[in-house]
């Protein structure tokens, strides 16, 4: 068996005996980023995470570094300041996983703002970047629009702005988080669910929780987890927390949709902005081989687990896809793969029309013993953990200052990275030209792990059936399964097949044809009996199943 199983049962003796400075509830971006800007100024962290690493809302989103264009209209110069100046610096300390994409802005003759106006908008927005951007943007007119973006409607268009921000894999920029976290000490547990808030003798301050383990190899038995400051970064869920505290409720959430169709079907040269009304839902290219269209943004009140894909969702995002490309002519059978997710908005003082008016800023409120963060966007979690760790620091005493600013995240501690994103190329080149793995697989293998893949690739040269495909179309190998749980802390088929790896939304069959296979080689490594292993399958194809609710009757799995 590998070392993993005995890592877990460390880490809940450690909970169980130490006492942490810090004990962060949530393992989404906003937890990792925490967890990792304080393990980085000496601090003693734990973290628990009731499911896995960024199953929350941290593997839901639109996948984009971005200071946000349209929160311009809304004047929120600090928002897109923020946003803009962290992606630059994401850009440096994360080139494999923040990667510039090209954004094209179609405008139409009716169309408020026009051509000029978001001209002179796109300037704020370069120049509130501290002119960063990977290229300053710049204005084509129509006749050129249809050459560099064949499919898009060509009637009564005025022209196109082009500009750029980032796409990213927010999962693993979770996990990158994580992984250096843990190597810089903290304490972190996956499947493990904060149930309780600990108080001390006089009842006014918290100074830990009980914890419940609740993956089935555990014994299942609450730990009490002592903290000098305990932070509540538990994204859509904060409320529960903020109940448990006894404090009022915070959040005004929103549902977000995005669709996968293959780029067979529609496949935009260009991360494409399409407005209907005065919101906004991008067409974005996606590896080469799928396009994914979204978001919705519409206010949700259910609890966060249960969020799906309705057909309202599916039926909104076509139409406004198959009007920007007529020739597309997408049909929900064109959807391979979808997802939902909810953004923990904070609750605005006024009326807000619809959910896209609620701005996107973070709040974090103290008291005795305990922070909370909630709100915020994937782009500025580092900013955001900084923010907290400093507020957690007033009552903590004195405090390092923050050091992620200059500290690449693991996959990008290697000289070739100070490249950008051309030590990708550069690497997987590398990688290819010593013959284990053929040209795509290391191309995938650079990109996702970054300075890691060459470990990866060792892998497979030790044991050459760890180079085995786990879906034809697509290249990845069977290698990063035993990398998923030897490395990082999966736990279950849908972790490795939904976030370590993103078969569950790239690959035409969701990963159910290799899901048993999957199942077993985690089986040799997690110590599964049989009717484990067997559950593990039926549990994944229950959350492929979940994907497609939209299609009503029997799920078609
Ligand atoms: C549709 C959509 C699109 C988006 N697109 C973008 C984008 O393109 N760019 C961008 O910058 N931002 C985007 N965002 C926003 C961004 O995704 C979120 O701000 C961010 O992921 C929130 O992270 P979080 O860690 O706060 O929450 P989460 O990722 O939800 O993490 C909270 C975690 O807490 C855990 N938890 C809850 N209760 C407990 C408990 N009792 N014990 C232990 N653990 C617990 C949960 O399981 C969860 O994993 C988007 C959001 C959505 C919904």
């Amino acid at each position: 068996m590998a070392t993993a199983p005995k890592e877990r049962k460390a880490a809940l003796r450690a909970l169980a005996s130490e006492t942490f400075d810090l004990l962060i509830i949530g393992g989404g971006v906003t937890g990792a980023g925490i967890a990792r800007d304080a393990a980085l100024r000496g601090l003693k962290v734990a973290l628990v995470e009731k499911t896995d690493f960024a199953a929350g809302t941290s593997s839901k989103s639109s996948k984009l570094v971005h200071g946000g264009f349209r929160y311009l209209e809304h004047a929120q110069f600090r928002l897109v300041f923020e946003g803009t100046n962290e992606r630059a610096l994401l850009m440096k300390v994360a080139p494999h996983l923040v990667r510039p994409l090209e954004f094209l802005l179609p405008v139409y003759k009716h169309d408020k703002p026009g051509l000029f106006v978001l001209d002179v908008g796109l300037w704020i927005y370069d120049g509130l970047s501290k002119f960063s951007s990977p290229r300053l943007h710049r204005t084509v007119r129509a006749p050129r629009v249809g050459k560099i973006e064949p499919g898009l409607k060509r009637d009564q268009l005025d022209g196109a702005l082009l500009y750029y921000d980032c796409a990213t894999d927010d999962a693993r920029l979770t996990l990158e988080n994580i992984i250096d976290a843990r190597a810089l000490g903290a304490t972190i547990v996956n499947y493990t669910r904060a149930v309780k808030l600990v108080r001390d003798d006089r009842g006014d301050r918290i100074i830990g929780a009980e914890v419940q383990p609740v993956d089935p190899n555990d014994d299942g038995a609450t730990l009490a987890v002592r903290a000098k400051v305990t932070i509540n970064a538990t994204g859509p869920w904060a409320d529960d927390l903020q109940r448990l505290a006894g404090d009022k409720t915070i959040l005004h959430a929103s549902k977000g949709v995005h669709l996968v169709v293959d780029a067979k079907r529609l496949a935009p040269h260009h991360a494409v902005v399409m407005k209907q009304k005065k919101r906004i839902v991008f067409c974005i290219p996606w590896g080469g081989d799928r396009t994914v269209i979204g978001t919705t943004d519409t206010f949700y009140d259910a609890r966060p687990e249960e969020v799906h894909t309705d057909a309202e969702d599916v039926a909104y995002l076509l139409d406004l896809a198959n009007n920007y490309f007529p020739e597309a002519k997408l049909t929900p059978d064109d959807v391979l793969a979808t997802w939902a997710g909810v953004r923990p908005l904070i609750k605005p003082d006024g009326d807000v029309a619809t959910a896209s008016d609620v701005s996107r800023e973070h709040l974090i409120l103290e008291r005795p013993g305990m922070v909370t963060i909630a709100g915020g966007k994937l782009t500025t979690y580092r900013r955001m953990a900084a923010e907290v760790v400093d507020h957690a620091g007033t009552q903590l005493g004195a405090l390092a200052p923050c050091a992620t600013e200059s500290r690449p995240l693991p996959g990008a501690a290697e000289p070739i990275f100070s490249a950008g994103y051309a030590g990708v190329t550069q690497l997987s080149e590398r990688l290819a030209a010593e013959g284990v793995v053929d040209g795509a697989v290391a191309k995938q293998l650079a990109g996702t792990y970054g300075a890691r893949a060459p470990s990866v690739v060792a892998r497979v040269k030790a044991e050459p059936t760890l180079g085995e495909r786990l879906d034809a179309e697509l290249a990845f190998v069977m290698a990063q399964v035993d990398v998923a749980v030897d490395e990082e802390q999966a736990l279950t088929v849908e972790d490795v097949l939904g976030r370590r790896l993103p078969l569950l939304l790239r690959a035409r069959d969701q990963g159910l044809g290799c899901a048993e296979r999957v199942a077993r080689r985690m089986a040799t490594r997690l110590g599964w009996d049989d009717l484990r292993t067997r559950r593990e399958v039926e549990d994944y194809r229950r959350v492929v199943a979940g994907t497609r609710r939209f299609r009503g009757g029997a799920p078609r799995v």
